[in-house]
Order: structure tokens, then sequence, then C-alpha cells
């Protein structure tokens, strides 16, 4: 084992933690893999030297490397491996806007609602909004190629990384990118790290695109009798125009979801989509009333528009509290399935008869103008044969989705809870291919084992 007290000697006094009380805290990710390890200790950086010190450090010593921001992963990407150092950016702050390019400098540890809150105050916007943006940090984003409620208008976390610092497996740092708004030179390696789920580098900085400030936004709010009827308004409402919002919930969620708001939802609901507008002026009403209009026509029993900011922020709000929500009702296993649009009445219907089959409940949320669902399959742990039944709808889930041409992970990653299902999706040729990038950077394989390969 080896000798961590030389690792300390090396950082600033009080960095690496060996505490096991505080070590217990950093073990799991919010996907709670009861498998998780035990670290040999934490180390809390605040530049890229420090990263560069301990990365060094494991490096000589073979010691793995587990990366995290701020532990909210869904598919078990920050969970400890024994033995291995974690190294949390929850220190590195500091969010630097320039306000001619239209860009800002974020440390990796600043929280996306406090890269937002940083643009604002210039007039200026930073759009991937994952549910979770008031607590997760911008490194674990770009890490994990985060989606959100506005991206099936604007894009996610890729679409606005301009450039990153990396700390490599060997403790080179390098740069890619930066404020340019164009970069042809070379290989497009920013990107080859968005996504890479710390399994390439450490993220000690990033370089996001922003833009203006966006329009207020309309809100048209649809009752549905049955999910295939609310998934078919999705289609006809993407087929003619692109809303900077629409999402899904089902009767679960609206019930799970009414349950801690009380905020009147209609829990006899089939499901309720949630779409906004933010177009400016006249472009704005009508594509609201073709949004109104596709849910009439797609069967809606209800249509509600409105464009006061505070109905629209709490019609919002539920839509982003749906996951906690449905956590009260039992253990979940979380999914992150897509599909192509067209193929998403058929994986909705598909989700509801693996349910049935299983004898499972599954929540179904989505964001549903991508074709990017999230059945949460809920279940008691204190039950076996429950467990085991969750567990093969689970594989069932993503098995549907890979034969519907879709994928395993929209948003959330694959981590350590959906490996098992990459293959499927990607093949043998291009799981060997993503192997062979990863040992290229990382011949020993220290930087989150266990994860995605
Ligand atoms: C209630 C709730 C709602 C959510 N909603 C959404 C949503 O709408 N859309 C969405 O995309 N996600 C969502 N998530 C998932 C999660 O918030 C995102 O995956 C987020 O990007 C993770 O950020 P984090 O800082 O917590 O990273 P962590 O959980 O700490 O880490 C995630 C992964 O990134 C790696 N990593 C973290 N930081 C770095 C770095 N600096 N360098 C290299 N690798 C790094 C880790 O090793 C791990 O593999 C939700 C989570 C919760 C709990």
């Amino acid at each position: 084992m080896p000798d961590v007290s030389e690792l300390s000697q090396r950082l600033p006094s009080g960095m690496v933690v060996t505490d096991p009380e505080i070590l217990a805290a950093y073990r799991q990710d919010r996907a709670q893999d009861p498998e998780a390890g035990t670290p040999l200790a934490l180390v809390r950086p605040r530049t890229t030297d420090d990263v560069q010190t301990a990365v060094r450090w494991c490096a000589e010593h073979g010691v793995p490397i587990i990366t995290r921001g701020r532990g909210t992963s869904l598919s078990g990407g920050a969970t400890a491996v024994d033995g291995a150092l974690m190294i949390t950016t929850e220190k590195m702050r500091g969010v630097t806007v320039d306000t001619t390019t239209r860009t800002a400098v974020c440390a990796p540890g600043m929280l996306n609602a406090e890269v937002k809150a940083a643009a604002a105050e210039h007039g200026l916007w930073y759009p991937p909004d994952p549910s979770s943006f008031e607590i997760c940090s911008i490194g674990g984003n770009a890490a994990t190629n985060a989606g959100g409620l506005c991206c099936v208008k604007y894009g996610v976390t890729v679409d606005y990384i301009l450039g990153m610092q990396v700390v490599l497996a060997d403790g080179r740092a390098v740069r890619l990118g930066g404020k340019q708004l164009k970069d042809s030179a070379g290989l497009s390696l920013t990107r080859l790290f968005v996504g890479s789920e710390g399994l390439l580098g450490i993220i000690t900085e990033v370089t996001v695109r922003l833009l203006p400030a966006q329009a207020p936004a309309s809100t048209v709010v649809g009752i549905f009798p049955s999910v295939r009827a609310a998934s078919q308004a999705v289609i006809a409402v993407t087929a003619q125009t692109r809303p900077a919002m629409l999402e899904f919930m089902d009767s679960t969620s609206i019930n799970a979801v009414e349950d801690v708001l009380k905020m009147g939802l209609d829990r006899e609901a089939g499901a309720m989509l949630i779409a906004q507008s933010d177009a400016p002026g006249p472009a704005g009403a009508a594509e609201i009333a073709l949004i109104e209009e596709a849910f009439r026509v797609c069967g809606a029993g209800e249509v509600f528009a409105t464009d006061d900011p505070d109905e629209s922020e709490a019609f919002t709000q539920a839509r982003r509290i749906a996951i906690p929500a449905v956590e009260r009702k039992g253990s979940l296993l979380l999914e992150d399935v897509g599909v192509p649009l067209p193929a998403l009445p058929d994986l909705v219907d598909g989700v509801a008869a693996i349910a049935a089959d299983n004898g499972v409940t599954i929540a179904v949320i989505a964001h549903a103008g991508d074709g990017n669902t999230h059945p949460l399959i809920v279940f008691d742990p204190a039950d076996p044969d429950e467990a085991r039944r969750a567990q093969l709808a689970f594989d069932q889930v993503m098995g549907l989705a890979v034969e519907m041409g879709g994928t395993i992970t929209g948003e959330h990653g694959v981590g350590r809870l959906k490996k098992g299902w990459l293959p499927a999706q990607l093949g043998d040729d291009v799981m060997e291919l993503t192997a062979t990038i990863k040992h290229a950077l990382d011949p020993q394989g220290l930087l989150n084992p266990g994860v995605m390969l």
C-alpha cells in the first residue's frame, strides 16, 4: 500500500484527507452503487498544479484515480474503487466572463448554476440546464456531456465547449481549443474529452460559449389520456417546430410530484407534456398556438397556456423535481434511454409492457423533444425478488432501446451501471476503438477504472 503521507508532503497542508468519516461521504455518487469500494484517500485540489502533483504520485505508485465533481452522477461514474485516490474538483473555483468573445472560463468545480449566474450578470446565458443544475459541476457536465430541458432547441454541453485544460494520466497538462469560435487545427480533441467520463484525463478548466440572455418564455401544458397520445403529440410538435422545452411526465411521476408539491396537478392524467416557446413577439404567439393545436389534435383533454413567469417556473420545477419525488417511493434504477423521435411512442409502450411483465413500477419522465426518456424503476431493496425483477426490467429497457436503433444513455453517461449494455449498442469494432484510445492516453489504466469499459 503506497504511503499517502508522501503525497500529503507534496501538496498544501490539509489537501489530502484520510479521515474515514469524510472518505465515507465520497465513496458513492447519486447512483448509490452498493458495490462502491473504500478509497485510499481524498484530495481536494485548488489548482491544475495540485491535480498534476496528485496524478504524478498516482502514476508513480500505480494508484487508481476516481475524479469527482459534485457526485450527482446517476450512472455510478464517480463511485470509489478500493485503494483509489478520489480527486474532487469541488474546491477548484472561479469563473471569468469575457463579454467581447461571449465566453466564460470556468474552474471545473463551479456549479452549472453559478456559471449561469455569472453569465447573467452580463446579460448573457449559458444554456445547458440539467435538472440538477443547482448541484452539479461544470466539469462534471463536460465529462458527461450533460443535457437538460432546453437542449431540444439549444443543444447539449458539447455544443458550448470551446476549450479546456486537461491533466493527462502521466501528469502533463494540455490546453485544447480556446476562446476562438472556429478552430480546425488538428484532431477535434476537445470534443473527444467531452463525455469521456473521467477516463482520459481530469478537466481542470473549461471555456464555454455564451448566448445573449434567453427571451421570456411562454408555456403550454397538455394533459393526455395516455402515454402514447402524449408521445404522438411530441412528434406532431417536433415535426413542425423546435420548442425551447418539451418535457414529458407519466401518471406515476405526476402523482409522485403532486405528493410533494401539492400544486394541483391532474392525478387522473395518463401523461402530461410541458412545452415552452421563447421566440419573440408574434413568432412566439404563433409557436404557442401551433403547440396547443398539436396537443389537441393528438387527444389532449386539457391544454393550458401561460406567459406568466411564475406559473411557467412552477411547471418547470415540477418536472425538475420528478426524480427526487419518485425516489421517495423506493430505491430507483434509473434509465436514460433515447430513440429517434418517430420511435418514441413504441418505446414508452414497450417500457409499460416491461413493467407489467416483471410486476414492477416504472415511472417515465422524458426530455421528450430529444427522444430521451428516463424510465425510473422503483423497487424495495429489502425484497430480493422485487430487486431481481427490477434488474431484469432495467436490462430489458436498455435492450429495447438498442433494438429500436436508440441509445442506452442520452445524457447521464455509461458509468459503471450501464457498461454491460455498451457493446450491444456500439458493436465490437467501436468498443475496440474506444479501448485503443483509452490505452493510448492511459496505458496503466489508472483513470476511473471500471467505468464504461
Ligand atoms: C435530480 C437529478 C437530476 C438530474 N438531471 C439531469 C439532466 O437533466 N441532464 C443530465 O445530463 N444529467 C442529469 N443528472 C445527472 C448529473 O447531474 C450529471 O451527469 C452531471 O453532469 C454530473 O455532474 P457532477 O459534477 O455531479 O459530476 P460527478 O457525478 O461527480 O461525475 C460524473 C462523471 O464525470 C467525471 N468527472 C467529473 N468531473 C470531472 C472532471 N473535472 N474531469 C474529468 N472527469 C470528471 C466523473 O469521474 C464521473 O465519471 C441529474 C442528476 C440528479 C441527481
